[in-house]
């Protein structure tokens, strides 16, 4: 086999977010998963909306949009019929700096069959029945030995990512603690049923001394997917027959009837957190790295993001980026998934505690607020710094014209390059040089003004951003701010961006 820039192990939502990234960079990659067909379930059913704004930016926002909806209200019965709360997720309408507020719900098959086509479309594909099962590092590259229908075959990478799920292969096979408990008293049966007897305008929660049941309709589809809590001495897989005696005796009526059920887990709550992200020249991302209760609904989140950080990396260090980029992905995704274990673990003791749902949610919970701003790649160099810091996520803006037409800041970002905002006219000389470093492939370069590429002449993006005087902002390829500064330094600004793109 011939040498290839990147081996992703895993072609699940998280390896198909990588290939993707990697495929609109140009990078040479081969995408394997072990399993001979793709997945077929809902379990990771909510996109939260910071992994929407990465959707919009890897162009699939418009299938996503069409295959869920915006996550409905969710109704809680007593037993019997009565209906105590009708909550709503996170109301919030969409704003200029968040055109995506609240979660979305799209079943993960789906999902994943969006991230399947927009990989095709830019000319990706899947490897499906052949495994990682061995792993060597050199000095200059990783050789590795993968399983196929014909045998075995050594493949050599410059890179190797594990997205090959939470008993990760790579993770084993690079002996990386995944430390953390399981707790073998708290299980679910997740299932897609087809059921009678249920309007699908609401999710649906029961509360009761025999446990929780969740049945939330999943747009597009004639499912439903159901939560229920394990009794006492049930066995691990669910069977229509025993969903349909929980569903009566957590209901307390017989109006439910399960028709068929599309598919079914059951689940146990495991909190690990992987010891590193990175040995050497192997990467893990997704579950992979992190696993915790589906309460908050944060996992293919987290490792959607983990994905979108670590591809533009990957590509700066195949073109010689300097070490510290690839050494900033664990230091900026292993603290969130930290947080990340420590809040989904609360909320999943409150929802077993209330036996039902629990519709408290932190602001951080949207990905919103998550930032980079201890990262080595932020650089803060402002006198005046503004109301968005560096490392923080760029907002989106609207009021905006781009080369003549209306646009929002979304518009003038998306792309997998990073973009250079100079506000102001004094940026004449620095730009011109950006401009002959850097070709136009690598790097967008942006003037905003009345004159500039953009005209912000309500100044909402300025306003939006906080921005006080003129500076120049870096954009990050993942959309987060990288560096600010007001010096009209060039070999500053060069300096930063070669140790982005390479
Ligand atoms: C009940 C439930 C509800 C959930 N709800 C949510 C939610 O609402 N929101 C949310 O964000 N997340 C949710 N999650 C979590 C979400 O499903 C996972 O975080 C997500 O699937 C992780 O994606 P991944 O790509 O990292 O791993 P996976 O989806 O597990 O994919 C790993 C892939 O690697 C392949 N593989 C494994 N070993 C090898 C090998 N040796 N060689 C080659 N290939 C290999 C596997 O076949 C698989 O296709 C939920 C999970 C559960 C169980």
């Amino acid at each position: 086999m011939k040498p290839v820039d990147v081996l992703i192990v895993g072609a699940g939502p998280v390896g198909l977010t990588l290939a993707c990234d990697l495929a609109r960079r140009g990078a040479g990659f081969r995408l394997i998963d072990s399993a001979l067909r793709p997945f077929e379930g809902s379990r990771g059913k909510t996109l939260q909306p910071r992994t929407l704004e990465l959707m919009d930016d890897l162009g699939v926002i418009d299938w996503i949009m069409a295959r869920g909806e915006w996550t409905p209200a969710i109704r809680t019965h007593q037993q019997g019929g009565e209906i105590t709360i009708e909550h709503l997720f996170g109301a919030r309408p969409p704003t200029p700096d968040t055109p995506y507020p609240r979660a979305f719900t799209i079943a993960q098959n789906l999902t994943e069959e969006i991230l399947r086509r927009r990989l095709a479309e830019l000319g990706g594909r899947i490897e499906y029945g052949v495994g990682l099962v061995a792993l060597e590092q050199t000095a200059e590259d990783v050789v590795l030995t993968l399983s196929t229908a014909t045998g075995e075959e050594t493949q050599r990478a410059s890179y190797v990512v594990g997205c090959d799920g939470g008993r990760s292969t790579v993770r084993g096979l690079l002996g990386v603690s995944f430390d953390g408990d399981t707790d073998e008293t708290r299980r679910l049966y997740v299932a897609d049923v087809r059921l009678s007897g249920l309007d699908r305008t609401t999710w649906h929660s029961w509360r009761g001394p025999a446990g929780m049941l969740n049945l939330a309709p999943l747009a597009t589809t004639d499912l439903f997917q159901c939560q229920a809590s394990i009794p006492p001495q049930a066995p691990d897989q669910p069977t229509i027959e025993l969903l349909q005696s929980i569903i009566d005796e957590r209901t307390g009526s017989d109006n439910i009837r399960v028709l068929d059920m599309a598919w079914s887990t059951a689940w146990r709550l495991n909190v690990r957190l992987a010891a590193h992200y990175r040995v050497g020249r192997a990467f893990l991302a997704g579950d992979a790295c992190h696993v915790h209760s589906p309460a908050g609904a944060q996992g293919l989140n987290t490792g959607f993001q983990d994905a979108y950080n670590l591809g533009w990396k990957i590509a700066g260090a195949l073109r010689g980026a300097p070490a510290a980029l690839l050494d900033s992905y664990e230091a900026e995704r292993r603290p969130i998934a930290a947080w990340m274990l420590g809040m989904t673990s609360a909320l999943e003791a409150q929802s077993f505690d209330m036996k039902g749902l629990p519709t408290d949610r932190d602001e951080r919970m949207l990905h919103l607020t998550l930032n980079y701003r201890d990262s080595v790649l932020a650089r803060e160099e402002r006198a005046a710094a503004g109301r968005v810091l560096a490392g923080d996520r760029i907002p989106d803006a609207t009021g905006l014209v781009w080369n003549g037409k209306p646009a929002r800041l979304f518009d003038v970002l998306r792309g997998p390059r990073p973009t250079v905002l100079a506000f102001g006219e004094g940026w004449g000389g620095a730009l011109a040089a950006l401009r002959a470093r850097f070709p136009e492939a690598q790097l967008a370069i942006v003037q905003i003004g009345p004159r500039g590429d953009v005209v912000d002449a309500e100044g909402r993006l300025a306003a939006g951003l906080g921005i006080a005087g003129a500076p120049l902002l870096v954009v990050r390829p993942d959309k987060y701010l990288g560096l600010a500064t007001d010096r009209a330094d060039a070999a500053e600004v060069e300096a930063y961006l070669q140790s982005l793109i390479g």
